[in-house]
């Protein structure tokens, strides 16, 4: 039967590396789902959408078409055809984000997308984002939250984004986790049987172990 893995947390954790690696070494398939929302909201700013307005936000939610790539080896992603995967990326998006996946409609139109896309996958999949053991998939067989310190946090999004001021970076990211914790629908949270896992003083190979290790048990 397929199998389903839900990994949450915040931003820095080594959600990404993990959950790629994950699907990888047991042949799942993968869905980044914060990609998503970079997407819409990179669609918002392209099309001139007031990203601070959720009534323009949400009247918008449902033009673009967002499809997703779920091989873990080489995960895609396009709006309305365009590969985004570098646009996506840009500070700009980065700090709009929170604001457009905190509109209702929109967390409707993606959580209906990353339902379609986990049951189509055939031998199951490793999903990544901040509500997906809580909402998206409750149902799933397994549930990761992952936790690490600030410092830890924004001193590896400062080695991912090279020549970052790690301040910038941990205040950046400190924002962005408490908007996307206080949001009213889905905010990010642990699910009550996640099982959490602190990666502060760990590599990303002991990660990937102990959640492949979970995920046989
Ligand atoms: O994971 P990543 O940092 O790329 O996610 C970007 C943003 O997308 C998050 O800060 C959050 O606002 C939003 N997101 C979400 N729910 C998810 C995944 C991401 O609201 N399941």
């Amino acid at each position: 039967p397929a199998v389903i893995v839900a990994i949450d947390g915040p931003s820095g954790t080594g959600k990404s590396s993990t959950s790629k690696a994950v699907a990888a070494q047991l042949g799942l398939s993968y869905l980044d789902t914060g990609a998503q929302y970079r997407a819409i909201t990179w669609w918002m700013v392209t099309n001139g959408i007031d990203t601070d307005d959720p009534h323009a936000v949400a009247a918008a939610a449902g033009k673009p078409e967002i499809v997703s790539g779920t091989d873990p080896a080489a995960p895609t992603i396009t709006v309305d055809g365009t590969d985004v995967a570098g646009p996506i990326r840009t500070q700009e998006v980065t700090s709009k984000v929170s604001a457009v996946s905190a509109v209702p409609e929109v967390r409707a139109r993606i959580t209906e997308l990353q339902r379609t896309i986990a049951a189509g996958a055939p031998q199951g999949i490793v999903v990544e984002g901040r509500d997906i053991g809580t909402t998206v998939l409750p149902d799933a067989d397994l549930k990761i939250f992952l936790t690490a310190s600030a410092e830890a946090r924004a001193a590896r999004r400062s080695g991912e984004l090279k020549g970052a001021d790690v301040n910038v970076t941990r205040e950046a990211l400190i924002k962005r986790d408490a908007a996307d914790s206080s949001r009213k629908t889905s905010p990010l949270a642990k699910a009550d049987d996640a099982v959490e896992v602190d990666t502060t003083e760990l590599t990303l190979p002991q990660v990937i172990e102990c959640v492949v290790t979970l995920v046989e048990e």
